[in-house]
């Protein structure tokens, strides 16, 4: 019924109508299943952009933190209220507003209405400089951002920067780039992620004639003067990708351009990466960011409030800051929350009463303080028809790993327990052992629809459904 490939104009209006009329139906459903606040916060403002071959929906949460928000405690919700209203077992994809321009400019608007929006400044105006809030926990990393942006290919390059999530790094290259566009407007700069670059340089071995579409590839990447490569981490083993990269990489820096790479950990702990990317990685400046202190918390907290025009409490401010203490992205969301509750009690600061309602919210919102390892195993184990010693054990069939990898991935992500104690319940395996299972079902869950299946069975399973 919905293809988006070669549709008229009049098909893609039609196409748009229809996708629109049925975005709603879900939105109607999801009204129900969902509290008020979470609802006009996070589930209203979304914007439908896509259904890629009547299989893949793609959607716009309006910031970053709804996304966060809807991905990882409303996702079971969604996905229910989207197969139910499409009838069919769609892969949703959520995108933040970055992703979004960025969308569009790959795959052009469907309705059309956006295109003024797009050839805008690809950075993000918000993230600057100016509203990076500077810590004992990120001295370092800021310096070294602003010597980059004031001086690209000239100090530290490349430039590595890596920190848990949420900490900033998107951030600082945003910065870096609104700097750049601002002081060097001759300069050609560019960010991606890495998984952007990789799909680039895929693509472009799909184009027509082969050869052109590495060669329009290569004269992108090969002629610009700063680089910024987001997330590095999730760098395929595709030996073919990390080796253009190499070689993108290594013409940049002959020619003294400017390489600002990030990462959730350092190179040594990227396990895919080939050696020789490895030291290439740090043979400039590598820098960490790392877990703002209490100070710093609520410097961010204030700056917010200040860019937002939040008025709140200075109760609110400290009570969060000192409750949310690892990542800055939780303790915006939380700020937008609390705000937003004053609002809808029509209050024009916000005050404990609404605080302590954001956090109990969340309480019920987590649910997980029930949970053990042992229940989620179990629940595994259950839906697979597989034994606890097969799950735990050396087993290496398919019918084994694939369960196991999955009970890996919902231990680390529902109970946040250290890769170590989780290597220590699977019969002691390496904690890079456990990340990589990780990691590979977080990848998974991007595209296939079989996987998204097994965990939102399992969390159903958990939560006694
Ligand atoms: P990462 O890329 O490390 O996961 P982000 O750069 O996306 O993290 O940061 C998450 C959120 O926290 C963003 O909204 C960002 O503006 C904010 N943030 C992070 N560090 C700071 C800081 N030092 N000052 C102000 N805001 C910050
Ligand atoms: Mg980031």
């Amino acid at each position: 019924m919905f293809y988006r490939i070669s549709l008229c104009l009049q098909q893609k209006v039609e196409f748009m109508k229809d996708l629109k009329a049925l975005w709603q139906a879900v939105l109607d459903k999801l009204e129900l299943t969902v509290s008020n606040v979470s609802f006009i916060m996070w589930f209203k403002p979304i914007k439908v952009l896509d259904l890629v071959d009547n299989k893949h929906l793609v959607i716009a949460a309006n910031t970053l933190s709804a996304k966060n928000q809807i991905s990882r405690n409303y996702f079971d919700k969604l996905s229910t209220a989207v197969n139910d209203i499409f009838g069919n077992d769609l892969t949703i994809e959520v995108l933040d507003p970055s992703e979004e321009i960025e969308y569009i400019k790959l795959h052009g608007e469907q309705a059309g209405e956006k295109e003024v929006e797009v050839t805008k400044n690809p950075f993000n105006a918000k993230y600057t400089f100016n509203n990076f809030v500077v810590g004992n926990s990120n001295q370092f990393v800021y310096a070294a951002s602003r010597a980059v942006a004031e001086h690209p290919g000239e100090k530290f390059n490349p430039l590595f920067i890596y920190g848990g999530v949420g900490l900033g790094k998107t951030h600082l290259l945003h910065a870096i780039g609104n700097y750049l566009k601002e002081f060097s407007p001759n300069l050609n700069v560019k960010y991606v992620t890495c998984e952007q670059f990789a799909n680039d340089y895929i693509e472009s071995l799909g184009s027509e004639s082969k050869s052109k579409g590495v060669v329009e590839f290569r004269s992108k990447y090969r002629n610009l003067d700063v680089l910024m490569v987001d997330d590095i981490q999730f760098i395929s083993k595709k030996t073919s990708t990390q080796e253009e990269f190499f070689h993108t990489f290594n013409e940049l820096y002959q020619n003294n351009k400017q390489i600002i790479i990030t990462s959730d950990r350092p190179p040594k702990e990227i396990e895919t990466l080939a050696d020789r990317l490895r030291s290439r990685f740090t043979s400039g400046l590598t820098q960490d960011i790392q877990q703002p202190e209490l100070e710093t918390r609520i410097a961010i907290l204030r700056k917010k409030c200040q860019l937002e025009n939040y008025s709140i409490d200075d109760d609110v401010i400290n009570f969060v800051a000192e409750k949310i203490n690892t990542n800055i992205r939780e303790l915006e969301g939380m700020l937008s929350k609390i705000y937003f509750l004053a609002n809808l009690a029509n209050k024009t600061t916000a005050t404990m009463e609404e605080a302590m309602e954001a956090f109990d919210g969340q309480l019920e919102e987590d649910r997980n303080d029930g949970t053990s390892p042992d229940d989620i195993i179990d629940a595994v184990c259950k839906y697979f028809d597989i034994t606890r010693q097969d799950i735990v054990g050396k087993k290496k069939s398919k019918d084994v790993v694939e369960p196991r990898m999955i009970a890996i991935y919902l231990i680390s992500e529902i109970l946040e327990m250290p890769l170590i104690s989780i290597g220590k319940i699977f019969g002691g395996r390496d904690h890079t052992t456990i990340m990589h299972s990780r990691d590979k079902i977080t990848d998974q869950l991007k595209s296939s629809i079989k996987t998204q299946n097994f965990i939102s069975e399992i969390r159903k399973m958990l939560k006694g459904g």
